[in-house]
């Protein structure tokens, strides 16, 4: 029996690469079902695997190990079926525009609540500083500071003109690192700046997308340096999480999680309750009233009454 790290799917085949780095094209055998989810794809980058080697140079995947974690979202927006997007992730970087094109805060912070529900440590990348005004760069500052507060290092970089990329790239040797991004702030740009010869395909704020083109749904996975990779995923709509309790969101706002000891019921949502601790620090500004408003509206998803499906 081989085993082996999955660096790419295509759906029905799989890229997996051995310890001694060979890459092995497998298929998976029979159906690997995984216990309580319905996925589209039970085996994901990042996933080690069984296989067994073929006469014809391809492998036979017969077992995935255990996950440390992995990162899910609906196949579609009407499917029940899930999608894996990767398993056994150390960090996460969500990259972001302040313009051309505008990340929605509201992005981010569904990113970064999803991160936290798997206990994945999240980054956050201010991308094409380069074209901030100054007064933007001043937003920028009140941005930087306001997720600092909520526990989130950023940084600020310009992918196109090669600004501060080492401080990316400094943070990745021996971890496996997950890159998610709105169509169009830079990813592309960034990963083949900080990895020279990746050579993934850059654009403008693609027409692909503009015209409802097909593009990648697969995550794919690529080694920098020995027990280093990155995993570029496509684009963050409706990235996140297959179920969250309502009643749990809060948990996953470091910063309202911690002044929640102070309200006055234990089981407060933040919304209307009375001596609430945390509306009472939004209004006294050490909550970020933009965090609040992603909570209060990721609680109101209007698709789900009881749990919350990104
Ligand atoms: P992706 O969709 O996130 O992968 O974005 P791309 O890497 O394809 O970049 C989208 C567009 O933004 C391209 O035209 C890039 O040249 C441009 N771009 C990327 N990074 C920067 C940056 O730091 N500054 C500026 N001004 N443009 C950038
Ligand atoms: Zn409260």
């Amino acid at each position: 029996m081989e085993k082996g790290l999955v660096i790419k799917s295509t759906g029905s085949w799989y890229k997996v690469q051995k310890p001694n780095k060979e890459i092995i094209d497998c298929k998976i055998r029979g159906k690997i079902r995984l216990k309580g989810i319905r996925t589209t794809n039970p085996i994901s980058v990042g996933d080690i695997v069984q296989f067994l080697m073929l006469e014809d140079g391809t492998g036979l995947i017969t077992k995935i190990e255990t996950r440390k974690n992995y990162i899910i979202r609906k196949a579609t927006n009407l499917s029940k079926e899930s999608h894996i997007i990767a398993a056994n992730i150390d960090q996460a970087f969500i990259v972001l525009s302040l313009k051309h094109p505008t990340t929605p805060l509201e992005f981010v912070d569904r990113f970064l609540v999803t991160a936290e529900a798997y206990s994945i440590k999240a980054y956050i990348i201010f991308n094409k500083t380069d074209i901030l005004s100054d007064e933007e760069k001043e937003d920028l500052q009140i941005l930087r500071f306001i997720y600092k507060e909520a526990g989130y290092e950023s940084y600020e970089i310009s992918a196109k003109q090669g600004t501060n990329i080492d401080q990316i790239r400094n943070m990745l040797p021996g971890k496996i690192s997950l890159f998610a991004g709105n169509s169009g702030v830079g990813k592309s740009t960034l990963l083949n700046s900080i990895q020279p010869g990746l050579e993934l395909k850059t654009g403008d704020i693609s027409d692909a997308h503009k015209t409802g083109k097909h593009t990648t749904t697969f995550s794919e996975m690529f080694e920098l340096e020995k027990d280093t990779y990155i995993i570029d995923t496509p684009g963050i709509r409706g990235f996140g999480i297959i179920d969250l309790d309502k009643q749990e969101l809060w948990h996953y706002f470091p910063e309202i999680f911690k002044e929640s000891h102070k309200c006055q019921f234990n089981n407060c949502t933040h919304t209307h309750e009375p001596k609430c601790a945390v509306k009472q620090a939004v209004e006294e500004v050490r909550i970020s009233e933009t965090r609040y408003l992603s909570y209060l509206s990721i609680l109101e998803d209007e698709n789900e009454k009881h749990r919350l499906k990104f």
